[in-house]
């Protein structure tokens, strides 16, 4: 029988693309990729019983976090470094192909929608660079691309693929009403990856260009909270709600963390603080100062913060300080490189 893999985000594109392949009788195997940035695997897992196929979950590796700091193919409008992510995607969907006997990898990539990574040059790029070649079938613009090898080999039929191309969901929406799929089947566009969001992608590119030595945990704690730069080395990160207080807590207990101080308020109610980099004195002063800005401390009493460090506990008494006051947060400013 004939089998494919199919890269499956959840959104409609991919979904289409299966069902494309389940009307000419092919077993899909569908591969949800998941990272430390992207969200959807809830999406990806309905979708695939709404089709009806078996759904693989796999994880990024520690070298994802290569291509987000030096992309071969640069970002897209935030930290998205999609061409060369779908590279590295389709690199371990070949080997989740071989290693459930298909014959080929399918996609949702329709030609021109995404300004990143769905050029037709950027098509070929990933194509290539993947290992893939013509083994990567996108039913939605197939009949806009050179045959691949599994229409080449009668494996699949070139006159039932389509020539989407472009930003427009119109047709892509009423092939899938044509196909059944019922209105909750079919999902709004959403990338479903926080590298694309502007907010976000702030705090990527802080971290990509300002600070030396960055870990997957900084890369983690991007997730949370009120992140404010003091220098190169330092930076703050505040809580915004209970919730992330008490995750900024857990994460400065994790074995890699590179927080060296969690600080609390005790005599007021407050954000909960991580310095992340060397707690100087300065730093100390500064991340209290933010407490003391972003809590309710009492004008005219001591507004107490306890300091916890790895061998020692002491108290602080929070100031405002002229930049604890003014600075703004880094999601709030773009570092974003020139293309
Ligand atoms: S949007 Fe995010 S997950 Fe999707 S290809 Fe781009 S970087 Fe990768």
């Amino acid at each position: 029988m004939t089998r494919c893999v199919a890269l499956l985000s959840g959104g409609l594109d991919s979904m289409l693309a299966i069902r494309i392949m389940q009307e000419q009788g092919i077993e899909v195997e569908a591969l949800n990729f998941k990272t430390m940035f992207t969200c959807c695997q809830d999406t990806s897992a309905q979708a695939a019983r709404a089709l009806g196929t078996n759904i693989t979950v796999i994880g990024q590796e520690d070298d994802y976090l290569d291509l987000v700091r030096e992309p071969q193919y640069g970002y897209g409008k935030g930290a998205n470094p999609c061409v060369d992510c779908r590279i590295y995607m389709f690199e371990r969907a070949y080997k989740f192909m071989e290693a459930v006997d298909a014959q080929f990898i399918i996609s949702g990539e329709v030609i021109g929608q995404r300004p990143m990574s769905q050029k037709r040059s950027d098509l070929n790029i990933i194509s290539t660079n993947s290992g893939l070649e013509d083994l990567l079938l996108r039913p939605l613009s197939a009949k806009l691309l050179p045959p691949t090898k599994p229409e080449r080999e009668g494996l699949v039929d070139r006159e039932k693929l389509y020539d989407f191309q472009g930003r427009s969901r119109k047709g892509l929406i009423q092939l899938a009403r044509d196909f059944g799929f019922t209105e909750d089947m079919i999902p709004t566009p959403s990338t479903g990856c926080a590298l694309t969001e502007p907010e976000f992608s702030n705090k990527v590119h802080d971290l990509i260009q300002i600070q030396v030595g960055d870990t997957r945990w900084d890369y983690e704690a991007l997730n949370v909270g009120r992140h404010f730069r003091w220098n190169e080395q330092v930076k703050v990160i505040l809580g915004r709600d209970q919730k992330q207080n008490a995750q900024l807590e857990y994460m400065h207990r994790m074995e890699d963390a590179t927080s060296t101080s969690f600080l609390e308020p005790i005599s007021f109610r407050g954000p909960n603080a991580l310095i992340t980099g060397p707690s100087t004195d300065e730093a100390l002063e500064y991340a209290a100062g933010l407490i003391y800005r972003y809590g309710r401390s009492v004008e005219g009493e001591d507004n107490i913060v306890q300091v916890s460090q790895a061998d020692q506990q002491f108290n602080l008494i929070a100031h405002p300080t002229e930049r604890s006051e003014n600075d703004k947060t880094i999601a709030s400013v773009s570092l974003r490189p020139a293309c």
